[in-house]
């Protein structure tokens, strides 16, 4: 069976305040660097499908966006002109009350190109709240994104990858069968398929060729670095106010260096 990894976007615009955004010749750079590798890319509903036929090629990379910008849509664009697709995870309230977030009628043009996936109402961390909150979080952004693109919703990331095993059993209750964390790692389709939930790697601007092929290539000394940085940060994301948290999520990026820039959109 063979690894793969799968990328986490979250904006294709010029903004070098937000880490996470990446400029549209960029992203356009990394796609086409994956096609000419033989690289097969897809959402969620394709790993799925090959979860259950238990089929996967060498080189697979499963890609998703979270949030909902309104560069979403272009990124869709793109990808759909090279004949892949992504999944998309949308908050309802940015999307409802934040002009810089995905309208409905975007978002149905987005669901026709890609797949689209719940990722909260209000982006909360939904292993910091309550059962009933969680619930609440989980179920009322599936039914909002339901009613508008008019098609089941059955995939979603968690927020701020804040997710535990209580959380991913309601959210299987509700009728997820497949959750993004932010664990960065690779994914062993095995393992995915028992536990259904990935783990994905976020892609940042400013991110040199070389070190995005070895995410791709799931280079183990370049994720375990990632992944000591989620590890030390493992236990105050359980326990720490959130404002502390964020702060040493910052300081270890830092300390590491793997992470160039300022961290904005969590
Ligand atoms: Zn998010």
């Amino acid at each position: 069976m063979s690894r793969f990894v799968s990328l986490m976007y979250h904006n294709l615009e010029q903004d070098p305040a937000n880490r996470y955004s990446l400029p549209v010749e960029a992203f356009e750079q990394q796609v086409a660097w994956l096609k000419a590798e033989g690289y097969v890319i897809e959402g969620f509903p394709e790993l799925e499908a090959r979860l259950a036929r238990g089929v996967f090629p060498e080189r697979y990379v499963v890609m998703t966006f979270d949030d909902g910008h309104r560069s979403n849509l272009r990124a869709a664009e793109i990808l759909s002109r090279v004949g892949v697709r992504a999944t998309f995870f949308l908050t309802r309230d940015f999307c409802r009350h934040n002009p810089a977030f995905l309208r409905d009628g975007e978002i149905r043009e987005l669901a026709s190109l890609c797949s689209v996936g719940g990722h909260g109402v209000t982006h909360a961390p939904l292993s910091r709240l309550d059962a009933a909150q969680a619930r609440a979080e989980l179920a009322e952004s599936k039914a909002w994104l339901e009613d508008v693109t008019g098609r089941p919703v059955t995939t979603m990331s968690a927020p701020g990858g804040f997710i535990n095993r209580a959380v991913l059993r309601q959210a299987r209750d509700l009728g997820y069968t497949l959750v993004g964390n932010s664990v960065e790692w690779w994914n062993e389709p095995y393992i995915v398929n028992a536990e259904r939930l990935v783990n994905r790697v976020a892609i940042w601007q400013g991110m040199p060729p070389g070190l995005f092929a070895r995410i791709v290539r799931h280079d183990a000394r370049y994720l375990r670095a990632r992944r000591l940085r989620a590890g030390a940060l493992e236990l105050p994301r359980r326990a720490l106010p959130l404002r502390l948290y964020h702060g040493l999520s910052q300081a270890l990026y830092r300390l590491r260096n793997v992470a160039p820039g300022k961290q904005v959109s969590w």
